[in-house]
């Protein structure tokens, strides 16, 4: 599998640490609000890469943390006059409410900075102890950027051009402009924790370096988040773990690219700006997750209407195919498939492979899409054979299931019944038969077709029913 390293500018073949293993660290949302829809992008395009490490037999550790502690949840906090844990235990909850609609299963670990308390401490205490961060006077802990060599590698930013934008706010207590606070000392009525320093909290980048260093180890395969976040959150990620353990911190560095909406930045002054539950009262969240897996993860994205009501047909296309699939189980017979059949089912390995060949290119999920819609196409002709077998339909359910599930679509299948007055009225018609009344029976049969769109046969194994296709 290739990926597209940030830190190298380069796609590189997948090598992982342990074989056999995947050590993933995402960055998680801060809980202060509903997720909005331009941070539903990383969090589904990295259940996806992590879905299909699984495919292809790998064991993974998928670790996304939450932000509970920060301005934001302060501020959010005393506005509503509660507790900042308060704010954070809500937002979480719904942050799981929407992840689950998205289809993103729950990462391995989801540690909160609260609760990273003793392994954040920790961490500063090694740079402080190394010479990399020092204490300013106040109890503010600064990591001592121009101690790292390397800082800028990531976002390919030289040293001497980062410091040219950098500035120090009033009260900051820095050696240099270019320092960043990982440990910051309490402020009169905010919620504090006890450390060599004071009381205090740390900075928002020392909760991941910890986090991975905790629950990962000090060098993890892969590391990803928004394009945004690579600089200075990444950056510094990188500079705090590198500086304290003394070795690489991830292998290697994915980005997702941005997400406009009307071809416009997102931004609240734009009032373009909207959470992933308004969306998906609208469209449903299956159709967001269709939508953000229709664009390879790198490329701009674009949501509009037009675009969503696309993913949403998309979807729905699949629907039919699978609800087809399951209706004709149940009523088709047959446990053997035909020659005809075998040969038509070992043909439908080169769409998995198709799907497999995007996949490995860096995740390409749109490549991905249409190999499994192309799948879909010939499933569907071969099933038109009034004479097919159930091993046959079986084996197409299966493996268009199989790469859906990759991508986490087709997640809500419900096995369609069919409603009791229809059972009535075919055993009515079955009885009128008997009793050779072929007028009462055409007219139940015409019935079902005209007001029902039930089409019916008569097999030898009985009367056998399906949906007209409209
Ligand atoms: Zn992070």
């Amino acid at each position: 599998m290739k990926l597209y390293n940030s830190m190298t500018r380069k796609k590189e073949e997948f090598v992982p640490i342990e074989p056999g293993k995947v050590k993933m660290y995402s960055c998680g949302p801060t809980v202060y609000n509903f997720f909005h829809i331009g941070n539903a992008r990383p969090f589904i395009i990295f259940d996806t890469l992590r879905r299909y490490f699984e495919y292809r037999g790998y064991d993974v550790q998928f670790v996304q943390n939450f932000t509970d502690i920060d301005d934001k949840v302060i501020n959010k906090a005393n506005a509503e006059g509660v507790t900042y844990d308060v704010i954070a235990d809500r937002y979480i909850k719904e942050y799981f409410t929407d992840a689950k609609g998205l289809g993103i299963r729950p990462a391995t670990v989801h540690p909160r900075a609260t609760e990273t308390m003793d392994a954040i401490i920790d961490i500063v205490k090694k740079l402080v102890d190394n010479g990399h961060a020092y204490a300013a006077p106040n109890g503010d802990v600064y990591f001592r950027t121009k101690s790292f060599a390397e800082y800028g590698k990531l976002s390919h930013q030289p040293l001497d051009e980062l410091q040219a934008g950098a500035r120090i706010s009033v009260g900051e207590l820095k050696e240099d402009p270019m320092d960043f606070a990982v440990w910051k000392a309490a402020k009169p009525g905010e919620p504090s924790w006890e450390s060599p320093w004071g009381q205090g909290r740390p900075g928002w980048h020392i909760e991941c370096s910890a986090m991975v260093n905790k629950y990962l180890g000090k060098t993890i395969d892969i590391h990803s988040g928004g394009k945004d976040l690579i600089f200075p959150h990444h950056e510094n990620e990188i500079a705090q773990s590198e500086c304290a353990n003394g070795c690489t911190f991830a292998n290697y560095w994915l980005h997702n690219g941005f997400l406009t909406i009307d071809n416009e930045k997102m931004s609240k002054s734009k009032g373009n700006f909207f959470m992933v539950r308004e969306a998906a009262e609208v469209y449903g969240y299956e159709t967001i997750r269709m939508f953000m897996l229709s664009a390879q993860y790198r490329s701009p994205l674009n949501y509009s209407e037009e675009s969503l009501m696309m993913a949403k047909q998309s979807l729905a296309r699949l629907y039919t195919a699978a609800e087809n699939l399951q209706f004709l189980l149940d009523h088709q017979t047959g446990d053997v498939m035909t020659e005809t059949e075998q040969a038509k089912a070992a043909s439908f390995d080169q769409y998995r492979q198709k799907f497999i060949d995007a996949m490995d290119d860096d995740l390409n999920t749109a490549d991905a899409l249409a190999a499994v819609f192309e799948l879909v196409r010939e499933i569907n002709t071969a099933v038109k054979d009034p004479n097919c077998t159930h091993a046959f339909v079986q084996t197409c359910f299966d493996r268009m299931m199989e790469l859906c599930g990759v991508l986490g679509l087709v997640d809500h299948l419900e096995k369609k019944t069919i409603d009791s007055e229809i059972e009535d009225l075919i055993a009515q018609r079955t009885a009128a038969k008997k009793a050779k009344n072929f007028a009462e029976a055409d007219r139940i049969r015409d019935y079902l077709l005209n007001e029902k769109g039930i089409i019916i046969k008569d097999t030898r194994q009985g009367t056998q029913w399906s949906y007209k296709e409209s």
